[in-house]
This record gives structure tokens, C-alpha cells and sequence, in this order.
């Protein structure tokens, strides 16, 4: 008999009640007290709902009130001192301290930092540990969930994170060390946890350890073993959980470790399974995660039920299955959606209904097909239903990308000789000052927009406002004395839905939120079918603009790799396919600007850098592939057209070439936190185009001084030619208020005439 089992469910709750509670507490709009209630019910809902889809055993500490990370490191005790911290049980008021930042004594104290969970969308809060950090338990909200669970009677499992993935991902404060150093008194800290659960009756507990499917040093592979031999506790089993790849070099490792079970992801990792099978010991459970719970289609059932009955006998007991990885990365429930087309709807699946295929599944894997044969008859319409849609396939665009030839990857003359075709027209200063696209997106702004999409304005009087929007973006940046002016983008809401609504190919939900971090929450829109583009997107707003101002217009678009990368994509075709029709897309609409006058175009990858692939062996191909959708976008351009890029996460160093062939004439850049050091990959590199480092965080209130701006741009020059620098901020300005925003570009054009000034 095989079993099932779920690695975490989405606590963000259906309606995003916990985001909203969390919202209201901060704001003071709730007591503590209302908000833990909230958590208690999502919980308690999430528990039911998973046992009444059949799941034998239930995860319990996959909740948090803000992030899974912080919740670890505080049950280790592990709090900066800048929090001041007194040692005791860490209370709510430390907690989000940590995650939000807070101001003590009048001084701001910072936030933890924040970064991307592996390969995914979502955040965690980066735990700090320094050469002479301690353990002690010191939160106990993970005994306290197993004992809510156990009390409303659900077989619960406990869920927590590894000792070693924790340390991989913590960052060194203070002096440089070997963070292996700390593993000691880590183990018995985590040791101390196992027992506590122990005497909570637990007989399973899952840790998580997803470092498993990266590159690691061998040192790190061999703390492995010593840790999990420590971790031994005599009838507590520990379920050692991989997801988000294959095991690859690991797999020995894995399968040798001391625990009573492994989980590996097959959605990810399809053909690790032979191997893992005769590397695991025989008395070891293997639990296989065959649903993917990284995106949203429905499951190939049958497909499924193949492979699990060519192992099933073998395994027998020993089978569980489960979804891929934590069902934290999709939305809730599908059938909140009523406004979705029927047909696309019905090839999809939410945390919700993964729950049922995978209880269909077990059925069908211990009771036969026959007693499940309506479900699998169900998923088998749909999964045919979709293979053959006239939706999805679109003859005209897949004979589009295959007419692609290198000639159409290239621009016309060299950089260059590009740079001074595009300079005797621009006739640019030195130092040109732009910026990166949106200006602060107001309440009027949002307002109007919103009225716009519900049907309560008109278009008319919809353009007329956002024009209005428009023409005072462009005086105010005249008056500011920038050079190169942008429309603010009070159009766009998303950088990516803006562009999917006019595409031909997505497809948009209601409710299907899905945490980004803490309480902010994502809907990524849904590729289902073959791109297209029905007519011009952006070209009516930048010729407007345009019309306003003497000055050059940078036309505004978003990449192929980031709407890709920000967009649940469809799983019949691979990733490069989509980017390529989501490319030439753009690419018209490159040509489309052109024509209309546009000759400065920015074609934002915001996220192609994130979307690197976890194993160094898979980088090449990926960055392949990026480069030329990127190209492919942008060479449509004439040698007059000066082609800008933009790229938030700024670690160039690993990728600094596929930067360069990416030939962007101009590149902006996030810089001004790392104070100018991520630029070290440009130094060491003879990077050839041109740069803007920001010189403004945009993720802070703060206003840069001009002294600051120059000290930055100064830092830069030693690293890149002073002819090939631009001044301009981090990243857009939407998030900002005026007043910050007017001071501080008003400090970046006063530091670049300070610049030309003493550069003669
Ligand atoms: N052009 C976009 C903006 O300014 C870029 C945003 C981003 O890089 N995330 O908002
Ligand atoms: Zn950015």
C-alpha cells in the first residue's frame, strides 16, 4: 500500500486573509490576538482540507507569519544583534522587527535581507550568523502547531529546514569564517528539536534539504553524513526532502545518508528514479514527488500511474508519493475563478486540486484504475482536450520561429560603429542622466485605472487622464534637466500583465495569488498557447510622448525572458520555444516604434538574471537561449536606434558574457547598495557597450546626496571609461513619492554637471 503525503500547502489562505491580517496588524487595525486567531483558522482549514482530499499525512510547520526561513532562525535563536534581542522567547514584535525592519531609539534598524528561494519566485529572509553565533531554541511555534494539530486529531508530520540548507543560505555579518564551523552546536540545536518533537509523540518529521540538487564543495557534502549520524533519534523518522532538481552528483550521498526516507522530485528530475531505487537501502521509504507543484496544469495521470506501477511492487510499503515540492509556489483553489475561459480552465490544476490527482492517483495505485476510472477519464478529456485545441496552436506563429535566421539575431554594424551613428543625432552630453522607466504611480493613477478596467470610465476619458499623467512625468523631468526622458508608465500596473493582456496566448486569473514574500502576493499571468501580437502595444503612449518634448523618448518595453520568467508557462513545448514567440512579439513592436519616430527603445530584463539555473552545467544552454530572444527582440532596430537594457539583480560576474552578447547599446543597472562593487565583473572584463550603475536605491526612502552621487560615479569611472557612462537610478520609481523622487533625480543631474564640469 502505498501513501501519500504533502511537502506544504499555501498559507496565504484563498481570499489572501493572512496578507490582509498581517496588513491590518502593522497598521494597528487588529491586535495580536485577532491576528493569530487568523492564522489558527487558515491553519485549521488547510489541515481539513488536506485530509478530506485524502492526504495520510498532513505537514505541520509549513505555516508562517511571514517567511519559513525566519521562522527557522528564530527557533535556532539566531537573531542580529541589531534587534537587541533579549535573549528570551522571541516575541511577534522581534519577529517582524527582523523581517520589516524597524526604528529603535529613533534610528532606523535594517530589515534582514531578502532574496530568491532557489529557483523561484518567492523570498526568504537571509539568516545572519557571525563567527561566534550560538543556538538556542527560542520560538516555539513549530511545537506549538504539531500540538494544535495532534489536539483536532490530524496525523500530522512535522516540517522544518535542514541544518545544512539553513547554513548554505545563511550570510556572514562581521569577519569572514568558515560557516561549517558553527555545524557543532547547529546539529545539537537541531538534535534538541528532533527530541522535542520526539515527546510530542512525532513519528515523522520532513527536512527540507533542496541544497542537495546544487553544486556543492565536497566539504559540504561530507557534513552531510556527519550531521544526519547525529540526528539519529531512536523511533522518529526523518523524511529527507529534495525538490526543485535532480540529485545528480548527490544522488550516492543522498540515498546513503542515515534516515529512515528520501524524497526526490520527479518533475524536475525524471530520470533519477532507476538510480535512487537501487542506491536506497531496502528498509527506506522513498517518497516520489510526481506532481508538479511548481506550475499550474493538470497532471498527465495516466502517464503518472505508468511509472508508479513499474515500481510499486517493488517498493510496495515503501511508496508514498506527493507533489513535487512545497505547494507554496501555486495558487490555492481553481475554483474561485469564474471569469477564466471554461475550456483553459479545465487544463488546470491549484494547490487544491493537485491534492485530488494525487489522491486519484493512490487510489488507482492501491485499489486499481477501475475504482477511480471517472476521475482518470476526466483528467485523460482535458490532458487530450488541451494537446489538440485550436487555442493553443496557431500555425502562422509556429512557422514564424522557424523561419528565424541568424541575420534577424544581429544587428546591422557593430557597436561601435553604431555608437557613432546613434551619437550624431543624440548629440549627448557626457555623463547622460536618464531613468528607468515608471514615475510614481499615484492614487489618482491607480484609481483611474482601476475605474478603467472595471468599466466605470471610458477609454476615452481613460487616455485622456493617463495623458495628463504623461505630459507631467515629461515636464517635470524637462524641468530636472534629464536627457533622456521617459513616458512613467502610468498605463502599466504590471510590467508583465500589461504586456500579456495585449498578447495573444495568456490567459488572466482573479484569485490565483501566490506569496512572493511575506505579505506581498503575485498573479502571474498564464501562458497557455502560441504568442501573437492583435496590434501595437505601447506605441500610441511613447508617440504621445514623444509630441511633448523636444528631447529624445525612450520607448518602454518588457523583455521575452522576464515576461517568461514572471508568467506561468505552458509545459508542452520547452521554455526557449515560448521565449522565441513572446520575442518576435516584441520585435515588431521594436520596428512598430521605430517607425512612429521612437529611436531610443529599453527592453527591460528584470529578470533574466534570476532565472539561472540552479546547476552551473545548465547555465550555458539557458543563457543561450536568453541572449538570443533578447537579440532576436532588439535587432530588428536600425544602427540609429539606440537599444537600452535594464536588469534589477546585478550579479554580473558568472554571466558577464552573455551580457555583452546580448549587445544592448546601452545597459542600466542595479549598483548603489553594493556601493559600486557589482561592477568589479566589468572591471575585470573589457565589458564593450555602454553602462549606467544607479546611483539612487530606489528601495529606500532615503535621497542620495549629490556628494554621494559623485563619489559613486567616481567608483564607477575607475572601472569603466568614463565615455561610456550614464547616470541613472537603480530601477523604476513606481513605488516612490514625488517628493523624494524630485529631490534625489535632482542630486543625480546636479552630480553629472559636476562631473562634466571637472572632466572638462
Ligand atoms: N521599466 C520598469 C520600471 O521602471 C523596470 C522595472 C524593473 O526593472 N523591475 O518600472
Ligand atoms: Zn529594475
Amino acid at each position: 500500500m502505498s501513501k501519500t503525503h504533502n511537502l506544504g500547502f499555501p498559507r496565504i489562505g484563498a481570499d489572501r486573509e493572512l496578507k490582509k491580517a498581517m496588513e491590518a496588524f502593522w497598521q494597528g487595525k487588529i491586535s495580536q490576538q485577532e491576528l493569530e486567531q487568523t492564522g489558527k483558522q487558515l491553519r485549521q482549514r488547510h489541515w481539513q482540507l488536506q485530509a478530506d482530499a485524502g492526504i495520510d499525512l498532513i505537514p505541520v510547520g509549513d505555516f508562517s507569519n511571514y517567511d519559513q526561513l525566519l521562522d527557522m532562525s528564530c527557533l535556532l535563536g539566531v537573531v542580529p544583534p541589531r534587534f537587541n534581542w533579549d535573549g528570551e522567547a522571541i516575541s511577534l514584535a522581534t519577529y517582524f522587527a527582523m523581517a520589516r525592519g524597524e526604528q529603535l531609539n529613533d534610528k532606523a534598524v535594517a530589515a534582514c535581507e531578502m532574496t530568491k528561494w532557489f529557483d523561484t519566485n518567492y523570498h526568504y529572509l537571509v539568516p545572519e550568523v557571525h563567527s561566534k553565533q550560538t543556538f538556542k531554541l527560542s520560538f516555539n511555534k513549530l511545537f506549538d502547531e504539531i500540538a494544535e494539530a495532534q489536539r483536532a486529531g490530524f496525523n500530522s508530520k512535522a516540517v522544518i529546514i535542514g541544518p545544512l540548507t539553513w547554513l548554505w543560505l545563511a550570510k556572514i555579518k562581521g569577519e569572514d569564517f568558515n560557516k561549517l564551523a558553527l555545524l557543532e552546536s547547529l546539529t545539537a540545536a537541531y538534535k534538541n528539536i528532533l527530541l522535542r518533537l520526539k515527546q510530542q509523540n512525532i513519528e515523522w518529521v520532513q527536512i527540507d534539504e533542496p541544497i542537495l540538487v546544487l553544486d556543492l564543495p565536497e566539504q559540504w557534502k561530507k557534513s552531510f553524513t556527519s550531521v544526519y549520524k547525529q540526528l539519529q533519534i531512536a523511533d522518529l523518522n526523518i523524511l529527507l526532502t529534495t525538490y526543485f532538481g535532480e540529485l545528480d552528483d548527490n544522488l550516492q550521498l543522498a540515498c546513503q545518508l542515515p534516515v529512515a526516507g528520501l524524497h526526490i522530485d520527479l518533475v524536475r528530475g525524471s530520470s533519477q528514479l532507476e538510480e535512487v531505487i537501487q542506491n536506497l537501502a531496502d528498509n527506506k521509504i522513498l517518497s516520489l514527488g510526481i506532481i508538479d507543484g511548481r506550475n499550474i496544469w493538470r497532471s498527465d495521470l495516466d502517464n503518472i500511474l505508468n511509472t508508479l506501477n513499474k515500481v510499486k511492487d517493488k517498493l510496495a510499503e515503501r511508496l508514498w508519493i506527493a507533489p513535487s515540492c512545497s505547494l507554496l509556489h501555486v495558487p490555492v483553489d481553481l475554483a474561485q475563478e469564474h471569469k477564466l475561459d471554461s475550456e483553459i480552465k479545465n487544463w488546470l490544476a491549484f494547490a487544491t486540486q493537485k491534492l485530488d490527482e494525487l489522491n486519484t492517483l493512490n487510489q488507482a495505485v492501491n485499489h486499481g484504475k477501475e475504482n477511480v476510472a471517472q476521475q482518470l477519464e476526466l483528467s485523460r478529456k482535458a490532458i487530450q482536450q488541451r494537446q489538440q485545441s485550436t487555442r493553443i496552436h496557431h500555425a502562422d506563429v509556429k512557422k514564424r520561429v522557424k523561419a528565424i535566421t541568424n541575420n534577424m539575431l544581429a544587428r546591422n554594424k557593430p557597436f561601435n560603429e553604431r555608437s557613432e551613428i546613434q551619437k550624431q543625432w543624440l548629440k549627448l552630453p557626457a555623463f547622460p542622466t536618464t531613468t528607468i522607466g515608471s514615475f510614481p504611480q499615484t492614487d489618482t493613477i491607480r484609481i483611474a485605472r482601476r475605474a478603467f478596467k472595471q468599466g466605470q470610465l471610458d477609454k476615452e476619458e481613460y487616455t485622456r487622464q493617463m495623458k495628463k499623467e504623461i505630459f507631467y512625468v515629461i515636464k517635470e523631468q524637462e524641468k530636472l534637466g534629464l536627457d533622456v526622458l521617459v513616458h512613467g508608465e502610468p498605463e502599466r500596473n504590471d510590467m508583465v500583465e500589461y504586456f500579456g493582456e495585449l498578447l495573444n496566448g495568456f490567459a488572466f486569473t482573479e484569485k490565483a495569488w501566490v506569496q512572493s514574500y511575506g505579505s506581498r502576493c503575485v498573479k502571474p499571468p498564464i501562458i497557455y498557447g502560441d504568442i501573437s501580437r492583435p496590434e501595437a502595444m505601447t506605441v500610441e503612449w511613447s508617440c504621445f510622448a514623444q509630441s511633448c518634448t523636444a528631447k529624445p523618448m525612450k520607448g518602454m518595453l518588457t523583455g521575452p525572458v522576464t515576461i517568461l520568467n514572471w508568467s506561468f508557462v505552458r509545459d508542452d513545448q520547452p521554455r526557449a520555444a515560448t521565449a522565441m514567440q513572446i520575442a518576435l512579439a516584441l520585435r515588431d513592436e521594436v520596428h512598430d516604434l521605430e517607425q512612429a519616430g521612437i529611436k531610443i527603445i529599453q527592453i527591460d530584463e528584470a529578470a533574466l538574471r534570476e532565472g539561472l539555473p540552479l546547476r552551473k552545467k545548465d547555465w550555458q544552454a539557458y543563457l543561450d537561449w536568453t541572449v538570443r530572444a533578447f537579440r532576436l527582440t532588439a535587432s530588428v532596430a536600425a544602427d540609429e536606434t539606440q537599444i537600452h537594457t535594464h536588469m534589477c539583480y546585478s550579479e554580473f560576474n558568472d554571466i558577464i558574457q552573455a551580457i555583452a552578447d546580448m549587445d544592448a547599446d546601452v545597459i542600466t543597472i542595479e549598483t548603489s547598495r553594493s556601493d559600486m562593487e557589482l561592477l568589479d565583473a566589468f572591471e575585470n572584463f573589457d565589458y564593450p557597450n555602454d553602462i549606467g550603475p544607479g546611483v539612487y536605491d530606489i528601495h529606500s526612502p532615503n535621497v542620495p546626496s549629490t556628494q554621494h552621487i559623485v563619489q559613486l560615479m567616481q567608483k564607477a569611472a575607475k572601472r569603466i571609461p568614463v565615455a561610456r557612462l550614464w547616470i541613472n537610478p537603480d530601477c523604476g520609481l513606481k513605488t516612490r513619492q514625488w517628493p523624494e523622487v524630485k529631490q534625489a533625480l535632482a542630486c543625480m543631474v546636479d552630480s553629472a554637471r559636476q562631473l562634466r564640469k571637472a572632466a572638462g
